[in-house]
C-alpha cells in the first residue's frame, strides 16, 4: 500500500511522490514546450497515482497554473493536493520579489482564478523579500487559511534563520528547497529544525535535472549553447564522480526490476527527512515511469548503500543555489 504523508500540522495529506510542473507551461524557463504535452504530463501523473501537483505563478507567469487547472477538471479535486507559490512581481517591467501582505493576498486570489479552484492546498512564499518581516508575511497566509482559501502554509528558498522568523507563531507547515543526493549541502542545515518543529520538507531538483536518471554517459557532450555545458555538475572531475556514484545504483535497480530514476526516487520516498518528492518531467512517458517509484520498496540496507555511494557529496560544496544572493 502506498504510504500517505501529512503536511506539517495541517490536515493536508498526499502520496510521497508528487509532480513538479515548471516544464508544464513554463515557457519562460524551458524552450520548445507545448500545452498539449503539459496537459498530458499532469493527467498522466494523476492517472498513475500522483496526487500532489507543484506549480507556481512564475512558471510561465501564470500559464503553468492555468494548465494545471485545466488538466485537473477531469479528476476529483478533493483527491488532489495543489501546491502553488507566489512572490514575483513584474508590474514595473522588472522582476521584484515581494512578500508584503497586500501583494501576497492578491497573488493567492489570482492563483485561485488561474487554477479554477476555490482553495489551494499548499501556498508557498516562493522567495523571501528584503523588507517584509517574515512572520507578517506568514500572518497574511494564516488569515487566508482562516478564510478557507489555503490549507497549508509553506516557504521556499528561505535560509534557516528566515524559516525560524517565519515560523515565530508556529504557522509554517512545509519548506521547499533544493536538495538531492548530489546537492546535500543545500537544505541540509535546516533539516533537523524542520523535523523538531513538525514542518514537512519538499526537496526540489531531486533528479538533478536528469543527471540522477542514469541517462548520461562519460562520453556525453553538449554543444556550447546548451545550458548543461555551463553547469558545474557537468564539468570534470565532478561529472565523472557523479557518474561513478550513479553506477552504484544500477545493481540495486536491477534487483527491483526498476530504472535508476525510479530507484533514486524510491530513496527519497524512504528518507524520513523528506515528505514529498516532486520530480519534473518534459514528457508524459517520464511521469508514467517515475510514478512506478511508488512500487519500489528499498530495504534498509539498500537505502544505506545508496546513501554511502553519495556520501562524498554531503561534504562537497555544490555551487550556487537559487536562494544565494546574486
Ligand atoms: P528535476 O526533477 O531534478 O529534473 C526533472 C528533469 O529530469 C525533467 O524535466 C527531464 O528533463 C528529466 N527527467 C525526469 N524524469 C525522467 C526520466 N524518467 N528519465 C529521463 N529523464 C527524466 O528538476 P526540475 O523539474 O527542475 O525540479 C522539480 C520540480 O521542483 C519543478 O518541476 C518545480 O515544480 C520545483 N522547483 C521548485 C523551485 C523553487 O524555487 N521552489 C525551484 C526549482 C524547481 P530532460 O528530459 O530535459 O532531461
Amino acid at each position: 500500500m502506498t504510504k500517505t504523508v501529512k503536511i506539517g500540522k495541517s490536515d493536508v495529506t498526499s502520496t510521497p511522490l508528487g509532480l513538479g510542473t515548471n516544464a508544464v507551461g513554463g515557457y519562460n524557463l524551458f524552450p520548445n514546450l507545448n500545452d498539449d504535452d503539459g496537459l498530458n504530463i499532469v493527467k498522466t501523473g494523476i492517472e498513475n497515482g500522483i496526487t500532489l501537483l507543484d506549480t507556481a505563478y512564475v512558471y510561465g507567469l501564470g500559464h503553468s497554473e492555468e494548465l494545471v487547472g485545466q488538466a485537473i477538471k477531469d479528476f476529483d479535486r478533493h483527491q488532489l493536493v495543489i501546491a502553488t507559490k507566489g512572490a514575483h512581481d513584474f508590474s514595473t517591467g522588472e522582476q521584484v520579489i515581494r512578500n508584503d501582505p497586500k501583494f501576497i493576498t492578491q497573488q493567492v486570489e489570482n492563483s485561485l482564478k488561474r487554477l479554477g479552484t476555490d482553495y489551494i492546498d499548499i501556498y508557498y512564499l516562493h522567495f523571501p523579500d528584503h523588507d517584509t518581516p517574515k512572520a507578517e508575511a506568514v500572518g497574511a497566509l494564516q488569515r487566508l487559511r482562516e478564510q478557507g482559501k489555503i490549507r497549508a502554509i509553506g516557504v521556499s528558498n528561505f535560509s534557516l534563520d528566515q524559516i525560524k522568523e517565519a515560523n515565530a507563531d508556529g504557522y509554517v507547515d512545509v519548506v521547499e528547497d533544493e536538495f538531492s543526493l548530489l546537492h546535500q549541502d543545500h537544505g541540509a542545515d535546516m533539516l533537523p529544525y524542520l523535523k523538531e518543529n513538525n514542518i514537512s520538507f519538499v526537496p526540489y531538483f531531486p533528479l538533478a535535472s536528469g543527471l540522477l536518471t542514469g541517462k548520461y554517459q562519460r562520453d556525453t557532450t553538449f554543444p556550447d549553447d546548451d545550458i548543461r555545458s555551463q553547469i558545474a555538475d557537468f564539468q570534470e572531475p565532478r561529472y565523472g564522480q557523479i557518474l561513478t556514484a550513479v553506477d552504484a545504483i544500477r545493481p540495486i535497480a536491477e534487483v527491483h526490476d526498476a530504472t535508476v530514476a525510479q530507484t533514486v526516487l524510491a530513496w527519497y520516498i524512504k528518507n524520513p527527512l523528506i515528505s514529498v518528492v516532486i520530480p519534473g518531467a518534459k514528457k508524459p512517458e517520464q511521469v508514467a515511469a517515475n510514478a512506478k517509484a511508488l512500487d519500489v520498496k528499498l530495504s534498509d540496507a539498500e537505502f544505506k548503500q545508496i546513501d554511502a555511494a553519495f556520501e562524498a557529496f554531503k561534504e562537497m560544496k555544490s555551487g550556487k543555489s537559487l536562494r544565494d544572493p546574486d
